[in-house]
């Protein structure tokens, strides 16, 4: 039969995982879809009782999202414009229920390539922090995901927060997702931008896209002209089809190629456009 470990502290969840191969269980809302059909054969270390892996904290020079802290806690917490982009991923992802129980650590390790928190967490410049019984190290989350369904995680180790560093300047973000319905979707394409501002001028800009190559990319031509530029509702007229170079969508049920070039340069648009004119 298979164990079900539910540690209360990270030392005894780390301390299982060194002893025997265990598969994280966060809030299950991408591990149970995916065996439905199967026997439940996994040894299960649930982490979702350990109480010092929850919450958003902050510290002098980033924020700290928890391991275990859930799309409804990150939507309920009081955090500045910085984090708008992340909360309207929050809000997007499956429907109250799966907020209720769906971390955002979860969805960073499941590494689908239509993880909504990715593009989000990626124009905030995040990293990930991974612990095994050794210590514990932080890499950017561009490192950490490696592949469709792939990460740097090796099977001892536990990623046990997301650390949002604080920007030079007054920042805020936005994030756009298009799906065949407003709800329930799987993304076909989705966008998400921050700008730090200073004197009306983009002072810096991390632009990422999701769900158009195996893990989602940010857009480093298009940071680049966007620099220095007037913060304006004009701002999205600086995005061309030459900056999304970095990107190489599939065709699968959901769009072509093509499609969701050409959709993702007009969400780039808008998303900026509607940054700037908030600026
Ligand atoms: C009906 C429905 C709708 C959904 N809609 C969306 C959507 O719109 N957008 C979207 O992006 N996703 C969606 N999802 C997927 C899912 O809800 C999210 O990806 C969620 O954030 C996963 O978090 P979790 O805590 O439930 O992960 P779990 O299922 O608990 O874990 C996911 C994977 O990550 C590993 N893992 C989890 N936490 C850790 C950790 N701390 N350290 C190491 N490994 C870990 C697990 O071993 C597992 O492999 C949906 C799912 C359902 C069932």
């Amino acid at each position: 039969m298979a164990a079900y470990l539910r540690p209360t502290t990270e030392a005894e969840a780390l301390a299982a995982l060194a002893h025997g191969r265990l598969t994280v269980l966060a809030g299950g809302t991408d591990y149970y879809p995916s065996r439905v059909g199967k026997p439940l054969t996994d040894d299960i270390l649930d982490i979702s009782a350990i109480a010092e892996l929850r919450g958003i904290g902050e510290q002098a020079d980033h924020w700290r999202i928890g391991a275990t802290t859930t799309w409804s806690e990150l939507i309920a917490a009081e955090l500045p414009p910085l984090f708008d982009g992340l909360k309207l991923a929050a809000r997007e992802i499956g429907g109250v229920q799966i907020q209720n129980a769906g971390t955002v650590a979860g969805n960073v390790c499941n590494a689908s390539p239509a993880a909504d928190g990715v593009p989000p967490l990626l124009a905030l410049d995040a990293r990930v922090e991974i612990a095994d019984t050794a210590g514990s190290r932080s890499v950017a989350l561009a490192d950490f995901i490696l592949g469709n369904r792939r990460t740097l995680l090796r099977p001892e180790q536990l990623l046990t927060a997301i650390l949002i560093p604080k920007p030079a300047h007054a920042a805020r973000s936005h994030f756009l997702k298009l799906g065949a319905r407003k709800y329930l979707v799987v993304s076909i394409v989705m966008v998400a931008a921050t700008l730090e501002v200073e004197a009306g001028r983009v002072s810096a800009a991390r632009i990422a896209v999701g769900a158009a190559s195996a893990v989602a990319q940010r857009l480093p031509l298009l940071e680049a002209a966007l620099t220095g530029k007037r913060c304006d509702a004009k701002l999205g007229e600086h995005a061309s089809a030459d900056h999304l170079a970095p990107l190489a969508p599939i065709a699968d049920v959901r769009a072509s190629p093509e499609y969701r070039l050409d959709a993702g340069l007009t969400l780039l648009r808008r998303a900026l456009g509607e940054l700037g004119a908030r600026a």
